[in-house]
């Protein structure tokens, strides 16, 4: 397959711009008489006309339309390796069932005793979820993964102020996520920042003595961002317990071990999960999402509420708790969402669930043997569902992370994640995730070495690129300090 096109380059005006004469989609009957709005309308809502208001016809729109949707680099489209994102193929099923009459026009507001039927669905996704997660209690209200971590940090700290101490601190590794200093933050801790060791798990020293009275929890990401799992972290639960201080894990990754392994039994004492990652929903530029957070049974009676309760064959919803940390997101959360995750868990099954794991470590490893001789490792140990390479091995030809990513949309794929995670120098981060096939893959291998041969043959070509893009090179800084979000056709040639 070839996979770019340079026959069909187009660069399509905005709708506004188009100036194509009096034209329309359909005629209306002329109106006899005055206009029915200018009985209730004040005067000067009125108008005859909308200055330079786009008139085209059906074929102009469609053709507008599609091209446009061309410009879109997509799932549907191909290979979407961004590491810590976990952009996997979404089944279309799970969208029809989503988008089901039934589901689409319930309203919130609806009489639990006349919505059983949505209530038994988020209650078997409740019980599904604490099956393959091992712990006691779940909510289904955050609407996403940060969000999932500000409800856990409430959660942590609502139990810590009844045993009478809410504590100060928050133990974060090196290698984690962005959102979860964020979290603790916004919750009134002090984010500690605890080294990695060379094999990219925590420095137990480091951790032990950072270990005071004063720490809340350890926020772990496990598989971390390296893809690395803690192999340690059942002395580390153990550590935290014996000081009075709680283990949260950050479930982002859990697609790297559903099925064969649970957080429950690693005395993990609350968890979130990013269902639009690990249980498929299109998801990025902003949502929508959902990030449960399961706990263990000591933090049950703090959950959001109001609960799902099954009572007497009916689903109930308790509105009552004097503990509970209330209510974090209006009615029950993206139930859209929820749906396709319990659609895409019930096809699957438990086989099917472990296999999206196994499926998930294996293309990783696969593109990690076969990208290893060409782009170094700093981490150089068996990942899970993600592989962290970096740009050391390009340096001397003056190469770097960012050239090769853009040179990979030449050869029409969607570049990793780049420079993340921040303790590796030049991180290119690679998460092929278990929908790929070897085919697509071997594809996405074969452009990066390509790309690896340019840069020691021809390295002007990786700083000029993208070449074949409708968007050349980007000055980075001048785009994020003055973005231009309009496309104006005088800016035509520009880079
Ligand atoms: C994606 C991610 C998050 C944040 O999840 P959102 O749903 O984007 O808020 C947190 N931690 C890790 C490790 C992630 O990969």
């Amino acid at each position: 397959m070839d996979r770019v096109s340079k026959n069909i380059v187009i660069n399509e005006d905005l709708v506004f711009e188009k100036k194509s004469g009096n034209r329309s989609s359909f005629k209306l009957p002329e109106i006899s008489g005055e206009l029915p709005a200018k009985n209730f309308l004040p005067e000067n809502y009125l108008r005859d006309e909308i200055e330079d208001f786009p008139q085209l016809n059906e074929v102009e729109i469609a053709r507008h339309f599609s091209r446009l949707s061309n410009y879109n680099y997509h799932l549907d489209l191909g290979l979407y390796p961004l590491g810590s994102c976990t952009m996997k193929y979404n089944p279309k099923l799970n969208e029809r069932i989503a988008s089901m009459r039934e589901f689409t026009e319930i309203h919130p507001f609806t009489p639990y005793e006349h919505a059983q039927g949505i209530l038994k669905i988020l209650k078997d996704l409740e019980d599904l979820l604490l099956e393959i997660t091992g712990m006691d209690g779940i909510t289904l209200q955050p609407t996403a993964g940060a969000h999932g971590e500000l409800t856990g940090m409430l959660l942590i700290r609502a139990l810590l102020e009844y045993r009478g101490n809410p504590r100060k601190v928050v133990l974060i590794p090196d290698s984690a996520h962005g959102t979860n200093p964020a979290s603790a933050t916004l919750c009134g801790y002090k984010a500690i920042t605890i080294k990695s060791d060379e094999k990219g798990c925590i420095n137990l020293d480091d951790f032990k003595e950072k270990l005071t009275e004063d720490v809340a929890c350890l926020m772990l990401t496990n598989p971390n961002t390296l893809g690395i799992f803690e192999e340690n972290i059942l002395e580390i639960s153990k550590l935290l317990h014996e000081n009075g201080s709680l283990l949260y894990m950050d479930g982002a990754n859990f697609n790297a071990f559903m099925g064969k392994a649970r957080p429950g039994d690693m005395g993990v004492d609350v968890m979130h999960l990013n269902v639009h990652k690990t249980f498929s929903t299109p998801h990025g530029g902003g949502g929508p999402g959902a990030g449960p957070v399961a706990v263990k049974k000591e933090l049950v009676p703090f959950l959001p509420l109001p609960r799902i309760e099954e009572r007497d064959g009916k689903y109930h919803l308790n509105f009552n708790g004097e503990k509970s940390i209330g209510k974090v997101a209006t009615f029950y959360g993206n139930v859209n969402v929820l749906i396709k995750t319990l659609a895409y868990i019930l096809k699957l099954g438990s086989d099917g669930i472990r296999e999206v794991s196994e499926m998930a470590v294996l293309n990783a490893n696969y593109i990690r043997t076969k990208l290893k001789e060409i782009l170094h490792l700093e981490y150089d140990t068996p990942t899970l569902h993600e592989v962290v390479f970096d740009d050391k091995f390009q340096e001397e030809y003056g190469i770097s992370t960012m050239d090769m990513a853009k040179r990979l949309l030449d050869k029409g794929f969607h570049p990793p994640t780049v420079y993340f995670p921040l303790i590796v120098h030049g991180a290119l981060m690679i998460e092929p995730t278990e929908t790929e096939s070897k085919e697509e893959l071997d594809e996405f291998i074969k452009a990066f070495k390509e790309i690896v041969k340019e840069a020691r043959e021809n390295p002007e070509k990786l700083h000029r690129a993208p070449e074949n893009l409708r968007r050349k090179r980007f000055d980075e800084v001048l785009a994020a300090r003055k973005p231009v979000l309009k496309w104006k056709k005088s800016d035509e040639g520009d880079k």
